[in-house]
């Protein structure tokens, strides 16, 4: 099972509240909220705590199996997409979705960066979704 693998690839001790919050993520590729995780997992298992719940979920972005998307001003929202992608944030609805990983040309924001040695990055488009780009509200904007 790719969970698994992915536990052991981390070398992180896969309780089940860990692997019940990665399951989730993986299944939701929606970016959750800590807040919407605890809750998907809290219908599973009751007694789980919000507080163990966050912490699992901190342990998890610590080994690496969890990512915490950017969102500023709003409650930060985590995924469990391990391959590399780019993000599209609804500037409308909030949506913050996948976009398929496209490499930037090397020459790109060499002389910006300097001497810094970057080892990762990653876009955030902005704008408004399919759904929301196509619902178009008949008066104008307030
Ligand atoms: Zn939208
Ligand atoms: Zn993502």
């Amino acid at each position: 099972m790719e969970l698994d693998q992915a536990f052991r690839s981390a070398a992180l001790r896969p309780t089940a509240q860990r692997y019940a919050v990665l399951e989730f993520l993986a299944g939701h590729p929606v970016h959750a909220t800590a807040e919407e995780i605890f809750r998907a997992v809290n219908r599973d298992d009751p007694r789980a705590s919000r507080a163990t719940v966050y912490n699992n979920l901190r342990s998890l972005a610590k080994a690496g199996l969890v990512r915490e998307v950017m969102s500023e001003g709003k409650a930060a929202r985590f995924d469990a997409n391990l391959r590399r992608h780019h993000h599209f944030i609804c500037e409308r609805c909030g949506a913050v979705e996948d976009i398929s990983w496209f490499d930037l040309p090397p020459s790109a924001g060499r002389v910006a960066l300097g001497g810094r040695d970057v080892s990762n990055y990653e876009i955030v488009f902005r704008g408004a979704c399919e759904g929301c780009r196509d619902a178009q509200p008949e008066q104008g904007a307030k």
